[in-house]
């Protein structure tokens, strides 16, 4: 081999050399990236998971503990007896609470072989839709409300297929209340009705909604998460508080006797807009009959009562359905304005004796001549063309003299004789426990002149 050959041979396993050297220096340095990498992949992840956990923990924490409340406790209502409403005598019954049933499932306490033959059961006795029936008993959630207000027969027919069928938990059968109305149509917009959860909807179940509704109680179950029972003692039983009683002054016979001449009067004078009596007792103040014409019954709310709106019913958009219950709901005779026309000349001679300006039987002191002037205006009195002559004031009041009452009028004067109006209360509402009371309507004092008191005097129109 000569030299040359030989140097060659040692330069390259210098080289070689050298290149493993290389190779093994990339080698530690490979190992040494992954590890970093893995730290730093290591470090994302727990940092993200710390993120995680503390979301749950402290954004959506109520969120879930609530999740996890429904998922474990099985809560069912105990509704309270609601308040009954008497009439005035207090024997009797114008709204009275029956007991019914309430039918709910808890999907996951029955088993999947199970739900199909549940599910035809419910749907047969509460004649309710099977498929949907059926969605309810599969559902994951907690509890579903299968049927409201079911009859205890029908409750009793279930409770006879649960045994005959060995099907003894996931469905329940709860006591409820139905609100029933013995008279049905008798003072119906003074009683008013209450909605599928017991919640007084119009008249007085709505203005006494507090104290006659009582107080809802519950059942809790604490349930693992199969919904199996975890407290051996099984059920945590809050009971309900009944709802106060409800003495009116209206008097059932009394109300009766309106309602049946107002109807009569209606229909017999084709009244169209309807019609209302109220009878008072004029020592208190309180009210014996409210009737109103046309009226409802209050054990079916949602049915109109002409015959024409029940026939096209189905036709009619909501807006116009919603309408024709309103004014079937109404209570004219608090939420209408009515002009009292020659009743009113009453509160003028009232206003007049009490400042003491004429007196009941002064013999001629009025002069009817079949008309008055004020302001430029002649007024003719309604038998102008017999004039009344001379009158006391109870004669005038007995004729409904229109030029007396307004030549009393002026002598009271603007001031004075709103101070009476004041004081009969007509400024003001009579702040009645009923809804939707109106006020009244009057021009303010200080608008008022002598045109006006005139045409107020005799015929309460200002
Ligand atoms: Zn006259």
């Amino acid at each position: 081999m000569s030299e040359i050959q030989k140097m060659k041979k040692r330069a390259k396993k210098h080289k070689d050399k050298i290149k493993f050297k290389k190779i093994e220096k990339m080698g530690i340095l490979t190992r040494k990236k992954r590890m970093r990498n893995a730290i730093i992949a290591s470090f994302i992840i727990a940092v993200l998971m710390m993120c995680r956990i503390a979301w749950l923990q402290f954004v959506d924490g109520d969120k879930l503990k609530y999740m996890a409340y429904v998922q474990h406790t099985l809560d069912r209502k105990i509704n309270p007896k609601r308040g009954t409403i008497y009439d005035a005598t207090g024997k009797k019954v114008l709204a009275v609470s029956s007991t019914v049933r309430t039918i709910t499932v808890n999907p996951v306490n029955i088993k999947k072989e199970d739900k199909e033959k549940v599910a035809k059961a419910l749907s047969d006795i509460f004649n309710v839709d099977y498929e949907k029936t059926l969605k309810k008993v599969s559902k994951r959630s907690s509890i579903e409300t299968i049927a409201k207000k079911v009859e205890k027969e029908q409750a009793d027919q279930l409770m006879k297929w649960m045994e005959e069928n060995n099907i003894l938990t996931g469905i329940n059968v709860d006591e409820d209340t139905k609100r029933y109305y013995p008279y049905n149509n008798l003072a119906s917009q003074i009683i008013g009705f209450c909605g599928s959860d017991n919640q007084g909807l119009n008249g007085i179940e709505a203005i006494y909604d507090e104290s006659l509704k009582g107080e809802t109680g519950k059942i809790i179950k604490i349930t693992d998460a199969k919904g199996n029972t975890i407290l051996k003692e099984g059920e945590d039983y809050e009971s309900a508080i009944d709802g106060n009683d409800l003495i009116l002054t209206i008097d059932a016979t009394i109300q009766g006797i309106a309602e049946k001449y107002l109807a009569e009067a209606c229909i017999d004078n084709q009244c169209t807009d309807g019609g209302s009596i109220i009878v008072m007792n004029p020592n208190n103040g309180d009210i014996l009959a409210m009737a109103g014409y046309p009226n409802y019954n209050l054990n079916d709310p949602f049915t109109p009562t002409t015959e024409n709106e029940k026939n096209n019913w189905d036709s009619l958009s909501q807006e116009e359905k919603s309408n024709i219950l309103q004014q079937m709901w109404r209570n004219r005779a608090i939420s209408d304005g009515y002009e009292p026309g020659s009743t009113f000349k009453l509160i003028t001679a009232s206003a007049a004796l009490e400042e003491g300006i004429t007196d009941t039987d002064n013999k001629g002191e009025f002069n009817c001549s079949g008309s008055i002037e004020i302001a430029g205006v002649r007024i003719k009195c309604w038998r102008y063309y017999r004039p009344h002559g001379a009158q006391s004031l109870r004669e005038a009041l007995m004729n409904s003299c229109n030029p007396v009452f307004i030549s009393i009028g002026q002598k009271l004067g603007v001031h004075t004789y709103y101070t009476y109006l004041e004081k009969f209360g007509f400024l003001s509402k009579t702040g009645i426990d009923l809804p939707g009371e109106a006020g009244s309507i009057f021009l303010a004092e200080d608008k008022v002149g002598p045109v006006e008191l005139r045409d107020n005097c005799f015929w309460a129109k200002i």
